[in-house]
């Protein structure tokens, strides 16, 4: 039987049923249509959609996805992270909103010769020249991002400096792909990922806590959490909020 995975399906064929199948720990919506061969696809929201013709065998199809799995999963990963990190330009684009720290602002956009963003109650004031392109907005939108989160760093340094008895030698912010955080053990710096920002505030806590207690524990040990829970009771919280994404 010929197999063929195509990513877009592009001709619009009628589905002739739906039903959603679990194979190789995957959900699949499994669409029969009148196509030729098995095809496999990755929505936009990470739902796997696998489609064949009535006369395909089940057991083909389930033979094809789990020789594609790794492939599926990794795509999927792929598309969620996408996702995240564009959904400034999305929520911007589509609803007119922006997320800081855990909560939805409605965005208003006010023409201003110097560019800055006020954030109140449930409203953010994007101040921008008249014709400003949707790039040049979320460009200040992430400069505000940035300037708001290196207060709180810097507040959260200080504070957990002194209680922990140890130094920083200093931090950046950067989007990362696949991490929230990283350490610099030796130079004792500390990386923070940018999307922090649109997290709740406590998520920004722990997650400087977490860094700042690899400068006592390097590994992730039982040391390293009773570190975490001695100067951060609450630190859980946050890493749940982080992990539910
Ligand atoms: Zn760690």
């Amino acid at each position: 039987m010929p197999f063929r995975r195509t990513r877009i399906c592009k001709a619009k064929l009628p589905i002739i049923s739906k039903t959603i199948v679990n194979i190789a720990d995957l959900e699949i919506e499994f669409q029969k249509k009148k196509v030729r061969n098995i095809n496999l696809r990755i929505a936009k929201d990470g739902k796997i959609i696998a489609s064949a013709s009535q006369k395909t065998k089940f057991e083909d199809v389930q033979k094809f996805i789990i020789l594609k799995s790794n492939w599926l999963r990794e795509k999927r990963q792929e598309i969620k992270e996408r996702t995240i990190v564009n959904k400034t330009s999305i929520n911007l684009l589509k609803t007119e909103k922006i997320l800081f720290l855990g909560k939805e602002y409605d965005v208003k956009f006010i023409m201003a010769k110097s560019s800055k963003v006020e954030v109140s109650e449930d409203l953010a004031n994007i101040y921008c020249k008249e014709n400003a392109t949707l790039e040049q907005k979320l460009a200040i939108i992430e400069k505000f991002y940035r300037q708001e989160l290196e207060k709180l760093i810097s507040q959260f340094i200080d504070r957990y400096s002194s209680l922990m008895n140890l130094m920083v030698s200093g931090f950046g912010i950067k989007k990362m792909k696949t991490r929230w955080g990283s350490c610099n053990i030796r130079k004792k710096f500390i990386w923070i990922n940018l999307e922090l920002s649109k997290k709740p505030i406590i998520c920004l806590e722990s997650l400087v806590v977490h860094e700042m207690t690899h400068l006592l524990e390097v590994k992730h040990n039982r040391r390293f959490y009773n570190l975490m829970e001695h100067f951060m009771p609450n630190w859980r919280e946050g890493d749940k909020l982080l992990k539910g994404l």
